[in-house]
């Protein structure tokens, strides 16, 4: 399998094998490239090397098991494994927050939990069954079963899979590459004409790339540690008979269940093998940088100061601590990941923060564009500079829209009502905006980037605006010592802007071609409408609640503040884009706040 090894110090050329495209890591990034590739140009020939064996050991496990829609969506049905996902794997209810303020009790029925409830009447009345739950719905990935099935499935597919072999190497030339290996202690090499970067560290890519693949540190230091317990934990069950008669019991283990606190937040997923994944993602900069106590024991002393129910449950494991797991990521990012010849993506190409799981979304959307980009170039149309340029300028776009959600927002996901607020913000955005773009299949149309352009830039206007007023008036609040957070329900199929929005996702998620132009702009013109009226009854509620006097009329959705000094300075009375606060939006301020 592996090219000759080195003899007298010489390559012997004859025995160096040749590949189309060489895969660097056989993780879920690398293979899932491969999948897409192989599926678009099956006559490609591709190598797969991965320090591990390869195919995987499928009872292996990883942190990277939740997925969002987009990522859903394309390992459903770009990448045709729809049947394997339902079958192997948990198909997901949604995300479920378990909000408190720092002041109330950290028992679970006295906070408040936001998340999906039942399957929404529309749906229901749509045929939408139990099982699966939703249209679209996510899934709680198993990785090794997941890993070890696509590798099989490449193989299949005559992917060559060069497993417990290292890349110790590469040589980029004018022609081809050369790829140094060790296996056995034994070197040799292949080549080929185009490199892959799915080795998580993105080390390869620096070193060969340097300054051209535009490397940037994000603003969001994080630490986390992880366990698996060997059992289903369904965090409802710990509560009372209200608290588990809220949501159907079939349905609401499936959840990514979210314990928010004050900088730290944690998840519990539960996986096909019956196991739970577990783990804490807390603020770097909140721990003490003199704690000479290793970094899991660390954060394990958070998770037992906050979170006592959720330890109880891990120590009742007690095979579980001794597996802890715990890391630094840095959030960072390539912002040029397509180069000539060279593609990086999955962890190699960024870390942002797991909330919301953005990470297998960020590989979806990135193979979606470069993945044509590179058969073209295969069957000889090379890349122009040009569209190169636009592919990254699309994923470092994609990239600022998430590192404006995370920025500097522990605060705000430490208090029940503005978590909410936020919450709610993060998923019309999410679903409304960037699910459809993924989804219509027509991201590579120059003509759809051209016409959508516009649109994009409103929705990163208004999350900047809106993120930074939610982290605004968390500081302005009153500190209060008293609970607050009520121990009630917020049900997301009640939100109407966001159920609007997810509801229009089902024709995208499900059809199995490309919608037309003017169909995604009606989608993304409707989801900026949405978040325009949000962001104007964000700010009437934060004015409210701060006592701040707002001026009746029509105002300008792209300069909400908290400052009234600089609203007129910045344009909020402007009537260049006024907008009335909308109905939906205005309902579902109320609801979150607890007032319908
Ligand atoms: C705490 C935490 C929680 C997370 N939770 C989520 C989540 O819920 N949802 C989500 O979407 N994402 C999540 N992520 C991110 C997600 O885990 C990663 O994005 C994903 O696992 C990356 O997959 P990958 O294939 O790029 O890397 P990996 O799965 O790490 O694969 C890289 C492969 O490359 C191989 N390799 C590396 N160097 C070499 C070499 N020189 N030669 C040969 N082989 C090599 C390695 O052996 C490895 O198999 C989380 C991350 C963290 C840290």
């Amino acid at each position: 399998m592996i090219a000759a090894p080195r003899r007298s110090g010489l390559w012997y050329a004859p025995a160096v094998r040749s590949f189309d495209v060489a895969v660097i890591g056989g993780g879920i990034a690398g293979l899932c490239f491969a999948r897409h590739l192989l599926r678009a140009r099956p006559s490609t020939t591709v190598a797969i090397i991965d320090r591990r064996r390869l195919p995987a050991d499928p009872t292996q496990r990883a942190v990277g098991e939740s997925t969002s829609e987009i990522a859903a969506w394309y390992l459903a049905r770009r990448l045709g494994l729809r049947d394997l996902l339902e079958r192997d794997h948990v198909i997901k209810f949604g995300l479920r927050f378990w909000l408190r303020d720092p002041a109330d009790p950290a028992a679970i029925e006295r906070r408040v939990e936001f998340g999906p409830m039942s399957v929404p009447p529309l749906m229901l009345e749509r045929g939408a069954t139990v099982t699966p739950p939703l249209e679209p719905h996510a899934y709680q990935l198993h990785r090794g079963r997941l890993e070890a099935a696509l590798a099989r499935m490449l193989e299949a597919d005559g992917a060559e899979l060069l497993g417990a072999t290292e890349v110790v190497g590469v040589t980029v030339s004018r022609t081809f590459s050369e790829v140094e290996l060790r296996r056995d202690g034994e070197t040799s090499s292949l080549r080929c004409r185009f490199i892959v970067d799915a080795s998580a560290t993105g080390e390869l890519t620096r070193t060969h790339l340097g300054p051209r693949a535009r490397e940037r540190q994000l603003p969001h230091e994080l630490a986390a540690a992880w366990w698996w317990v060997e059992a289903r934990l369904d965090p409802a069950s710990w509560a009372d008979a209200a608290v588990n008669a809220r949501c159907s019991p079939e349905l609401r283990w499936r959840s990514t269940h979210h314990f928010v606190g004050r900088h730290y937040w944690s998840w519990v997923i539960p996986l096909s093998d019956g196991s739970t994944s577990v783990g804490i993602v807390a603020d770097a900069a909140s721990l003490d940088v003199d704690d000479p106590a290793p970094l899991a024991d660390q954060l394990r002393a958070v998770l037992e100061r906050e979170e006592p129910q959720l330890t109880a449950k891990l120590a009742d494991h007690p095979n579980t601590s001794s597996r802890a797991i715990a890391a630094r990521p840095r959030a960072r990012c390539f912002d040029a990941p397509l180069q000539d010849r060279w593609l990086v993506t999955g962890a190699a190409l960024a870390f942002m923060d797991p909330l919301y799981s953005p990470a297998h979304d960020l590989t979806a959307l990135v193979h979606e564009l470069a993945v044509p980009a590179i058969v073209a170039e295969l069957d000889g149309t090379p890349t122009s500079e040009q569209s190169r340029a636009q592919i990254n300028a699309s994923v470092a776009r994609i990239v600022d829209y998430y590192a404006t959600i995370y920025l500097d927002g522990w605060p705000v996901l430490a208090t029940a009502k503005l978590a909410a607020i936020k919450i709610t913000w993060d998923q019309l955005s999410y679903f409304g905006w960037l699910c459809p773009l993924v989804m219509s299949q027509r991201l590579r149309d120059p003509l759809t980037m051209q016409r959508l352009r516009p649109h994009g830039e409103r929705v990163h206007l208004l999350n900047e605006r809106v993120q930074a007023l939610l982290r605004r008036w968390v500081r302005l609040r009153p500190g209060s010592d008293q609970p607050s957070a009520s121990g009630r329900e917020i049900d997301l199929g009640r939100l109407r802007t966001v159920m609007d929005r997810f509801l229009a996702l089902e024709s995208l998620a499900i059809g199995d071609t490309a919608i037309t132009l003017e169909q995604l702009e009606r989608h993304t013109a409707r989801a900026v409408e949405l978040l325009e009226g949000l962001a104007l009854a964000i700010l009437e509620r934060a004015c409210v609640d701060l006592g701040l006097d707002l001026p009746s009329g029509p105002l300008d959705p792209y300069c909400v503040g908290l400052d009234p000094e600089r609203w007129g300075a910045d344009g909020l009375f402007g009537t260049r884009r006024a907008r009335d606060h909308s109905a939906e939006a205005r309902a579902d301020l109320d609801y979150l706040w607890g007032e319908q």
